[in-house]
């Protein structure tokens, strides 16, 4: 059976296209991938989502949003796509499970957040250690944070959390920033925030939650440890675009080409949504209005092909 549409991927574009293109009778196959969810479940609260004022979980946000998009239609597979053939028709999408045929594909494979691997990271995330501000800055209000990260990220997030934070410190780990002019100005102005040049966290402390950050100046070797209850890496974003190598146009920081206004690839009755695609806003809105825009750019593709 040849599906009219295969959705990789279920942050909020990948549901936010199932749910558009089951409402149009299109029967939409979802696979939901090795992170269910997306990186919406490794955060804590949204505070940002239009139409939920109170703030939701992101765990049960994206459980909402599974719940609609199925309750039209969706076929949903907990499956993980390991290989693809785009530019054959059908197209060819191969899981860890079994081999499906589909006349277009939507890819909302989203990004993940690069961490340091240093230890205690891994074990104190979503108890003070965060890659994201905007999502988890509110929540560490009166603390001291620490920061990693010497982009324009880092400089936006440090900037974000100064209005919660007591103090932030921002671990660059070169003697300069690399963010933009105006970005370093801000950050340089604001007496919240102490840059610590030539500085690299070395472990994250804590029994239950955050309780400080072990450093290190990477010119002398000195170590210390700075007391804070959040850490937040900002060292950038990687876009889950290895699959599509060789097959979709992929640009020199990994993310999706597609039309200028439009969700459409160079491949036709292939289209992109969401993180993987979008290295400059990376907003859950702005994900779900990319996966709405793939599935009416579906829609309009399967009526001028009949
Ligand atoms: P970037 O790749 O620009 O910066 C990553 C930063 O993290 C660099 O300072 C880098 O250090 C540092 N870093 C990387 N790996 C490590 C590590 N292992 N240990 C310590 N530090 C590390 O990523 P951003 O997310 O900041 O930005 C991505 C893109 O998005 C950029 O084009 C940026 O301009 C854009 N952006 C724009 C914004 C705006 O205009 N408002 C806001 C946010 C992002 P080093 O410099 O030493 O390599």
């Amino acid at each position: 059976m040849v599906e009219k549409v295969v959705i990789i991927g279920s942050g909020p574009a990948g549901w936010t296209a199932a749910l558009y293109a089951a409402r149009a009778d299109l029967a939409p196959v979802l696979f939901e991938g090795m992170q269910p969810g997306g990186l919406l479940t490794t955060t804590t609260e949204v505070e940002n989502f239009p139409g939920f004022p109170e703030g939701i979980m992101g765990p049960d946000m994206m459980e909402l949003f599974k719940r609609q998009a199925e309750r039209f239609g969706t076929k949903t597979h907990a499956e993980t796509v390991v290989e693809v053939d785009l530019k054959s028709d059908p197209k060819v999408v191969k899981t860890d499970k079994g081999t499906y045929e589909a006349q277009t594909v939507i890819v909302s494979t989203g990004a993940s957040a690069m961490w340091l691997g240093i230890p205690g990271e891994e074990r104190l995330k979503t108890k003070g250690v965060s890659a994201c501000a905007t999502c988890d800055g509110f929540f560490f209000r009166g603390k001291e944070v620490v920061v990693v990260g010497g982009g324009d990220s880092a400089a936006e997030e440090s900037t974000f959390l100064t209005k919660f934070a007591a103090k932030v410190y921002l671990l660059v780990r070169k003697e300069a920033m690399r963010a933009s002019k105006i970005m370093v100005e801000r950050v340089r102005k604001n007496e919240k925030i102490e840059a610590l040049f030539n500085t690299e966290a070395v472990e994250v402390l804590g029994a239950d939650r955050v309780e400080g950050v072990r450093i290190k100046n990477n010119q002398t070797g000195a170590e210390k440890t700075l007391i804070a209850g959040g850490y937040f890496t900002a060292i950038g974003h990687r876009p889950n675009t290895d699959l599509f190598k060789g097959q979709l146009e992929i640009d020199v920081k990994g993310y999706l080409v597609h039309e200028h206004d439009s969700s459409k690839t160079a491949i036709p009755g292939v289209f992109v949504a969401g993180d993987a695609a979008d290295h400059r806003y990376r907003q859950a809105v702005t994900a779900a209005g990319m996966g709405c825009m793939a599935a009416m750019d579906v829609e309009r593709y399967l009526a001028s092909r009949e």
